[in-house]
């Protein structure tokens, strides 16, 4: 029932912007209503002075990118905090300093909405757009929130080539997609997920793109190192056909030129 609600909801978003509003808006899940409010409201000490989100965090990421990046959810006092995906945590600084070592960004960190920071061929969205507690939202949730992404990765179809899945979640996640989205069955099996590892399922059908998560679980081990990442972005963006000749960072055209 949730989950026909939200995709009600999701189908009438005529563009991203809509979209995004209409995420911003929902609150389907009880459970996470509850956890993100909360989390808002008590808050950690060291943002006491912040005036948290406490929202469904929207996808961040111009409209005709080339290249989405997949995640698990907002953390609680990142995204949830900030009110941009992978914003304000330390997931994110790992992320947003590997997207502007490859051009995709026009600054290495991202702190705050109003930080100034913009991509560029890429857009960043996440499986379920609000904090669960423990980074685990339950199967229900996930199906309800489904939607959501459904929807954005239709409005994005035009354009997009390659999907990043941000660890086994994301990479579970896309495979619920390609009927609704695209039309298409998901392979029996699944293909598995792993660092690098790469599924195509058809011509229209954008190339998925395993990669670990950025979570402090894995970097701070050394599991995923920053040239790890470095090397599935630059997978991505040969992937996508970005010319490198046009991206942030190059003296003279600062365009990001889509070929
Ligand atoms: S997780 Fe998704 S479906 Fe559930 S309340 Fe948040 S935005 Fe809505």
């Amino acid at each position: 029932m949730a989950e026909r609600d939200t995709a009600r909801r999701a189908a009438a978003a005529r563009d991203l912007a809509a979209l995004d509003r209409a995420v911003a808006e929902c609150r389907a899940c009880p459970r996470l209503v509850a956890w993100r409010e909360e989390v808002a409201a008590t808050k950690r000490a060291a943002f006491r002075d912040w005036e948290y989100w406490g929202r469904p965090v929207p996808g961040f990421g111009p409209a005709d990118a080339r290249i989405g990046v997949l995640g698990l959810a907002p953390a609680a006092h990142g995204g949830n905090r900030t009110g941009r995906i992978f914003t304000g945590d330390r997931s994110g600084d790992v992320l947003f300093a590997a997207l502007y070592r490859a051009g995709l960004a026009n600054q290495p960190t991202s702190v705050s909405r109003d930080d100034g920071l913009e991509l560029r061929g890429v857009r960043i969205f996440a499986a379920v757009r609000c904090a669960p507690p423990a980074n685990k939202p339950t199967p229900e949730e996930r199906d309800t929130c489904a939607p959501w992404l459904h929807r954005e990765l239709t409005l994005l179809r035009p354009t997009l080539r390659v999907v990043v899945a941000l660890g086994s979640f994301a990479w579970a996640a896309w495979w619920a997609a390609l009927r609704p989205v695209y039309g298409v069955s998901p392979p029996t099996p699944r293909p598995a997920f792993g660092h690098g590892a790469t599924a195509r399922v058809g011509r229209d059908v954008p190339v998925l793109l395993g990669s670990y998560h950025v979570s402090q679980q894995n970097t701070f081990t050394g599991r995923l190192t920053p040239a790890m990442l470095d090397e599935v972005l630059a997978q991505a963006r040969a992937l996508a056909k970005l010319d490198p000749g046009h991206a942030y960072g190059d003296s003279g055209d600062t365009c990001a030129r889509m070929v």
